[in-house]
Formats: structure tokens, C-alpha cells, sequence
């Protein structure tokens, strides 16, 4: 398959070429040039089939040009083990939970199957680097996934004191092939770093070197598992259409469903929910897109002020506005707006959300409660991480200690181990050299 840059600028890549590079040379976004459609027996069945066995349907007619069905199965049995429930919060709303793998969000979704992904491309004997700036939940996602993934050495650039202590240790205490870098510095000192390390010639030749960023196209397949699966448990409760919410900071989330809409998924409608930061909901109203330096908010992982894959929505709709207006409604709340939609959802279902997700509860209930909805149809949002990692938002607004779910205790528990830097491109230029001289 050839993937082609959003911009049309840069050259056409292969699938592996797409996923080590991430970026096309002209800054558009890859995508495949074409999106297979599933056969229409594949949806008549499709509540008889394990949610693998959907990830591997949906995989191998995405990429079977370029990996074996054999491998894709093992790609997808290793990357997809955890479920994506749905839970009734009230009468035709439903919770896509994606918080059950190990990070407790659904990043973990993109990041371990790309890890997988990439694993396989990788040449017998061959090594890759991968270095991340993360302000918290990417960096995560990105060491949990990568764990143990044989050739793949990562390095993580997070700031000293400005992650959450549930992040720090997720990104500390992996040890094996997972590095953790505490920058005395910000989350943008972070990111100079990482992308001066990409430029620099020596780094170059001594380090394979990749980013695992979240524009990768590898990320957007796995995303479009769950919509599927989703799709699938709602038959079973006797269903027969869906509208889906997507919670959206980078909007990597909502093209999974729209790829999945692509590839033959019926869906009634598509809500784009996301916090102050509302440039995507601005614009399907006015169609201009006017990027913004980003707002803090209580559902920071959401905080984006110029969303990096929204030439992909787009893309995704023929570069048609029009078509993309009538499929996707935008909608967003202010931070008052969540914490009212946390608490009355907890005091009328007992159903706890992170904000992230009772933002995308919220725009569900209010697109429901106005349009005419049949009984056969059901609304689904998608539940983007687990409460617990909100802990500090959501005890005093519901009122409530959360428990602490068996497999975060355990990271918890366990010794932080990170190398203390300044952010000095020198010293860290340094540490990269060693490390991999003591690796080899
Ligand atoms: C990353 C993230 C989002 C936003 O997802 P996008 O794909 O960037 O739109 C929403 N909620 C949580 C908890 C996240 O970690």
C-alpha cells in the first residue's frame, strides 16, 4: 500500500517508510491511499466475533499488502490484550471504557500496537531508537507499550515536577528498554531536546533514531478496533444503529471512528466534544480554522490548541466541509460544565467519569435530548481514561475516594529510576552516547 501526504508535497511512502519517518518532508500527515471496506457479511456477523478477532479482521484488511496475515494475528493478539466494554450509564447511553490496559487510557491502544508494528519491520539484528518529550500521558502509553519489545530501545524526556506522581511513576520504574530522562526544565525545554537530538549528525549515525509521536499513522488503526467493537457488544443488547462522542484534544481518536466509518461501520452521526479549547467545534461552525495557543484545563489531555490531526478529518471526507459539517456535530464546556456533568452523573447513576469523558457523556446527552432518536439506537461515548488518574479532579467533586485499581498499585509500589539532566543539549547528547555504548 502507498501512503501519501495530506499536503501532496512530499513523496509517496511505503507502510514501513510512513511509520519510521511519522512525518511526511513537506509537514502534511501520511495517509494509505486507499481504506479497504469490510464485507457486508463481516457486519451481519460481527456480534459473534472476539474483539481480536475483530482487530484482526480490520487489520489485515487494512495492511495485508505488507505484512502476513500470520504476523498481523500475532501483532494483534499481543497489542489488543485487554477488553473495551461498553457500560449502560443510563436509558440508550453507553461508556466505551478504553481505560482497562495498562496506562489506564486509551493511548495504550495506538502505542502498543505500533510498538508491535514496528518490532516487525524491524531488520533481524537491527536496533531503533526511539526518543518522546511527554508532558504525561503520550510518554506513558509509550513506555508500557514498548516494554520488552525486542531491537526497540526508548528514551523518555518528561520535566522535573510538572507530571503528575501516578505519571511519573508510570514513566520511571519500567526499567529493561525503557530509559527516563527528568529534565530540570519545562515540557517545551523537552521537546527542543528531542528534536535537536533529531538533527544532529552524530546522534544520526550512531542511533536509529524515531519519534513515536502521535500523528504516527500507525496510532489511527488500532483506534478504529474499539468503534467496531463497540458496534458489536450494542448488536448483542439488541441495537441497530449507533452515534459515537469522541472526547478530542488531537483528534486521533475521532479519525480511528471515521476510519472505521470509511472501511463499512454505519454510524448515525459523529459528536467532536472537547474543552476550551474549541477550535475544531469553531470551525465546523464557521469553517475557519484558526489554531490558538492552548488553554489549561481540567481535562488537560485534551489541551490543544492547534490539533494535529485535522487535516485528516478532512482527508477523511473527500476535503469536502460540507460533508464533514453534516457527519460531525462540535461541541464544547467550560471546566464549571464538567464538574456539574461528574457530580450529577454520579449522584444519579453512581457511574464515575474522568473529565475527559464527562465531557463526551455531556455532548452525547445534550445531542440525544434534542434530536429525535429511535429506540433502536444508541449513543456511545468514549470513556478516555480511567477516574483513578484524575484522582486529584474527581474525589472532591463526587465526593468519594476512588479505589485504586490492582494493576496501578502495583506500579506504585514499585522504585522510581530516572537519570536527573539539565536542559543542556550537550549533556544530554552525552547520556545518549553512553547509554548506547553501555547497551551494545
Ligand atoms: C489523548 C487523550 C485525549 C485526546 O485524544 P485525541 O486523539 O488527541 O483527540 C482524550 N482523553 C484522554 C484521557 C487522553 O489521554
Amino acid at each position: 500500500m502507498i501512503y501519501y501526504s495530506t499536503k501532496r508535497q512530499a513523496e509517496e511512502a511505503s507502510l514501513k517508510k510512513a511509520l519510521f519517518k511519522g512525518l511526511p518532508e513537506d509537514n502534511g500527515l501520511y495517509m494509505p491511499e486507499k481504506i479497504a471496506k469490510l464485507p457486508q457479511e463481516f457486519f451481519d456477523n460481527i456480534e459473534k466475533l472476539s474483539f481480536q478477532d475483530i482487530a484482526y479482521e480490520v487489520t489485515n484488511a487494512l495492511l495485508s499488502e505488507d505484512v502476513p496475515s500470520e504476523e498481523i494475528r500475532k501483532i494483534v493478539d499481543d497489542a489488543v490484550n485487554f477488553d473495551a466494554p461498553i457500560v449502560k450509564v443510563v436509558d440508550q447511553i453507553y461508556s466505551l471504557e478504553l481505560f482497562h490496559g495498562p496506562t489506564l487510557a486509551f493511548k495504550d491502544f495506538g502505542a502498543r500496537f505500533m510498538a508491535r508494528l514496528m518490532s516487525y519491520f524491524l531488520d533481524k539484528g537491527e536496533k531503533l531508537h526511539i526518543l518522546v518529550a511527554t508532558s504525561g500521558d503520550t510518554g506513558s502509553a509509550v513506555a508500557q507499550g514498548f516494554f520488552g519489545v525486542e531491537g526497540i530501545q526508548v528514551t523518555i524526556l518528561y520535566p522535573k515536577g510538572k507530571v503528575s506522581p501516578i505519571q511519573e511513576q508510570q514513566l520511571t520504574t519500567n526499567g529493561g528498554n525503557i530509559k527516563a530522562v527528568e529534565i530540570e526544565g519545562t515540557f517545551d525545554d523537552c521537546q527542543r531536546l528531542v528534536k535537536e537530538a533529531f538533527l544532529d549528525k552524530e546522534l544520526a549515525e550512531t542511533l536509529n533514531l524515531t519519534s513515536a509521536n502521535s500523528i504516527n499513522i500507525s496510532r489511527l488503526i488500532p483506534q478504529s478496533f474499539y468503534y467496531f467493537n463497540a458496534f458489536a457488544q450494542l448488536k448483542r443488547e439488541g441495537f441497530k444503529k449507533v452515534i459515537f462522542c469522541t472526547p478530542s484534544g488531537n483528534f486521533g481518536n475521532l479519525c480511528g471512528g471515521m476510519i472505521a466509518n470509511r472501511m463499512g461501520l454505519k454510524v448515525e452521526h459523529f459528536i467532536a466534544a472537547t474543552n476550551a479549547n474549541k477550535v475544531v467545534p469553531v470551525y465546523l461552525r464557521t469553517e475557519i480554522f484558526q489554531p490558538r495557543p492552548s488553554l489549561a484545563t481540567i481535562s488537560n489531555a485534551m489541551d490543544v490548541g492547534n490539533p494535529s490531526n485535522f487535516p485528516r478529518l478532512l482527508e477523511l471526507h473527500n476535503n469536502d466541509f460540507e460533508t464533514l459539517k453534516e457527519r460531525v456535530t462540535g461541541t464544547y464546556f467550560t471546566d464549571e460544565e464538567t464538574r456539574d456533568t461528574m457530580k450529577e452523573v454520579y449522584d444519579q447513576t453512581k457511574y464515575i467519569l474522568c473529565p475527559h469523558s464527562a465531557i463526551g457523556y455531556q455532548a452525547l446527552k445534550d445531542y440525544m435530548d434534542k434530536e429525535e432518536i429511535g429506540k433502536k439506537t444508541a449513543g456511545v461515548f468514549l470513556s478516555t481514561a480511567h477516574p483513578v488518574k484524575f484522582v486529584e479532579i474527581v474525589e472532591p467533586v463526587i465526593n468519594k475516594k476512588l479505589e485504586i485499581p490492582q494493576r496501578l498499585q502495583e506500579i506504585i509500589d514499585r522504585p522510581k529510576k530516572a537519570t536527573l539532566l539539565e536542559a543542556d543539549f550537550k549533556k544530554f547528547k552525552k547520556y545518549l552516547l553512553a547509554e548506547v555504548t553501555a547497551t551494545v
